[in-house]
């Protein structure tokens, strides 16, 4: 890896990167003489009104103004600030950023924190993965083949989803994790900051958050593992579903469950349908509905649409339940939509 500075990094990022690869990711184009047009993704485009120029690597809509380099599209249409951009680009492209005086110790403390997290959470699902095989995963076993009664379903399920088990008892995931990583041994409070273990209020020792549940990875659209949802097995556990709190890697308002399994999908179809619960949606892509995700026990946020626009949705479809935390959830998420559809389809 070369180390450079960031003035640099953005250089050559820019330079690596080609204006029609870069949009043709979110928008059709269509080569016309010398450049190429397409739908304008910043409004409700009905002819195409984008010019893009590779010769002069830039783009312009034609009706609403909007225009620049790759950049530019890359920041409005990623909701990042130029600084987001370049270092997320920068790691994609395996370019080394040299941060100067406060702020490299600022990125570099953070950028540490979240690679430990992530390998925490990755290996956690694993381990959870590992213990829904064993003998006494049998009652979760159960719960999923009641779900889904056909066996190669409930295998598919569990496959496809990365299904798990935690295991009763308070401490099982801390002590393997503390056994496998020698920076949580040096500062076992990262399994707190990542959301899966607790500090004990009275007395030493931290305790597994996840206990007695089937769990359910939440991946980012990268498809890295950035939370969890842990089912009761029984009516008595209570809550129903216990998450990983907000973390580093983990803003609710950001994350759709299933985006990473429906992203494919949603750029071919163009669309998009937001259920409520993790099990709708695996129940729909199980059923071939391969472009469901699930806004989770939270509200759809302007973020949630933002990621389904940049991924090329244009219809998105809600299938919220039927009750009325579903009808508010469904009314709410229509006024966050409307202004997207301002000039009516
Ligand atoms: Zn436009």
């Amino acid at each position: 890896m070369s180390r450079l500075t960031f003035a640099e990094a953005a250089e050559r990022v820019k330079g690596g990167l080609d204006i029609v690869d870069v949009i043709q990711r979110h928008v059709v184009l269509k080569k016309t003489g010398r450049s190429y047009t397409g739908k304008c993704p910043f409004h409700n485009d009905k002819s195409p009104s984008m010019n893009v120029s590779r010769e002069k690597g830039i783009f312009k809509c034609f009706a609403c103004g909007v225009g620049g380099d790759s950049l530019t599209f890359l920041m409005k249409i990623e909701n990042k600030t130029f600084g987001e951009l370049i270092r997320d680009l920068a790691q994609e492209q395996g370019i080394d950023i040299q941060y100067e005086g406060q702020q490299a110790e600022t990125v570099q403390i953070q950028r540490d924190a979240r690679q430990k997290i992530l390998a925490l959470n990755e290996s956690a699902s694993q381990w959870f993965a590992l213990q829904l095989q064993t003998a006494a995963a049998q009652e979760v076993r159960q719960y999923l083949s009641k779900r889904y009664t056909d066996t190669q379903q409930c295998q598919q399920a569990i496959q496809a989803f990365h299904l798990g088990y935690a295991l009763p008892g308070w401490e099982n995931l801390t002590p393997y994790l503390k056994s496998q990583f020698d920076f949580v041994q040096a500062n076992p409070d990262l399994l707190n900051t990542a959301g899966l273990a607790s500090t004990r209020d009275h007395g030493q020792g931290q305790y597994d958050r996840f206990r007695h549940r089937l769990i359910i990875p939440i991946h980012d659209e990268k498809g890295q593992v950035v939370a969890f949802g842990g089912r009761a097995l029984s009516d008595e556990d209570k809550p129903k579903y216990l998450n990983s709190p907000e973390t580093l890697l983990y803003k609710k308002s950001q994350i759709l469950y299933g985006f990473h399994q429906a992203k494919d999908s949603i750029r071919q179809s163009r669309s998009a349908i937001i259920m409520e619960g993790y099990f709708d949606v695996i129940t729909a892509h199980l059923h071939g509905i391969t472009e469901a995700v699930g806004s989770c026990g939270t509200a759809m946020t302007d973020s949630h649409l933002k990621l389904l626009t940049r991924f090329g949705a244009q219809t998105v479809y809600l299938a919220f339940d039927s009750d009325e935390a579903g009808l508010k959830a469904a009314l709410s998420a229509i006024q966050l939509i409307e202004p997207y559809a301002e000039s009516g389809d």
